[in-house]
């Protein structure tokens, strides 16, 4: 691991300050994903802003309409609040799914959908449930936020500060689980927001998460599934581009299984 300063601000607007001494500044929440890439030299900050603590960040509740999660909210603590297994089923089993349970206690929303990871789950959920990611800049909807391989929108120093899910009628995530890190394989995550109109986001598969709008499509028109057809299927040692693109639809019917009619 490289040398680095580490700072503990006490508020938002000191965090802001101190991301901005240094161009290389990070800011750091659970670590789960940073502090490995760090200890392999892939990562290089010069300061390690620590906002994981900020309370102002950490809070579950619903707005205009909407589930409206802090940034800094763990993943165990969405997967076990009430309000978001009543209000977002889905999102609740998500979180629950996520690495193992360390990884749970110490990793939060903004810093899985600021790392995009092209295999993590949230941002399927934040595709389907046509979020909005508040930042201290802007609200980016996550049509807009995700640019590919561990690419977002985001400036440099830009802090995720809530996001704003939109509440469907019901949801669901299935997941098809990389044996040895629990990253999804395959993951899809299902909103239905209308009799006819579903919401369909698929991670793992490509080089970052896609709605798959053929099947939205198909389930429109009560048409059967079609094939999945993506252009940047990942191929790797776990697992071919054909086999993951036929999983996502194995695992589309098994989601839909799940919906009451
Ligand atoms: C063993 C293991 C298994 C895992 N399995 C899964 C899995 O199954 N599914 C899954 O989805 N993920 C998995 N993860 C990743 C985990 O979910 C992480 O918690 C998540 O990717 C990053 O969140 P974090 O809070 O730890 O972010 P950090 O590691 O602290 O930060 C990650 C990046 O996000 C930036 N960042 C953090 N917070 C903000 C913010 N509020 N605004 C702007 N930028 C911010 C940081 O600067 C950094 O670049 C796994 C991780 C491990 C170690």
């Amino acid at each position: 691991m490289y040398p680095f300063n580490y700072l503990r601000p006490k508020s938002i607007l000191e965090a802001q300050q101190q991301v901005r001494l240094d161009s290389e500044s990070k800011f750091i929440a659970g670590g789960m994903t940073l502090l490995p890439a760090m200890k392999h030299r892939l990562a290089n900050p010069s300061h390690l802003i620590d906002i994981g603590q900020l309370q102002e960040l950490n809070a579950i509740a619903s707005k205009d309409g909407r589930l409206v999660i802090g940034a800094t909210t763990k993943h165990r603590e969405v997967s076990n609040h009430p309000l978001v297994s009543s209000s977002i089923l889905g999102l609740a089993q998500l979180a629950n799914l996520i690495g193992d349970p360390q990884v749970r206690a110490r990793g939060t929303l903004g810093g899985s959908l600021a790392n995009n990871d092209p295999s993590a789950d949230y941002p399927a959920a934040a595709l389907a449930l046509n979020a909005n990611i508040v930042t201290d800049e802007r609200i980016i909807p996550a049509k807009d936020f995700f640019l590919g391989l561990y690419t977002t929108c985001l400036n440099d120093g830009e802090m995720i500060q809530e996001v704003q899910f939109q509440i469907p009628l019901q949801s669901t995530y299935v997941k098809l689980k990389q044996a040895a890190s629990g990253y999804a394989l395959v993951g899809v995550f299902v909103a239905q927001f209308g009799p006819d109109d579903f919401s369909i986001a698929v991670t793992g598969v490509g080089d970052g998460v896609f709605r798959w709008t053929d099947a939205e499509f198909a389930l429109r028109k009560k048409k059967a599934l079609p094939p999945l057809q993506h252009d940047q299927l990942i191929e790797d040692i776990h697992a071919s581009g054909k086999y993951r693109a036929h999983m996502t639809k194995v695992l589309l019917e098994k989601a839909l299984t799940q919906f009451t009619q």
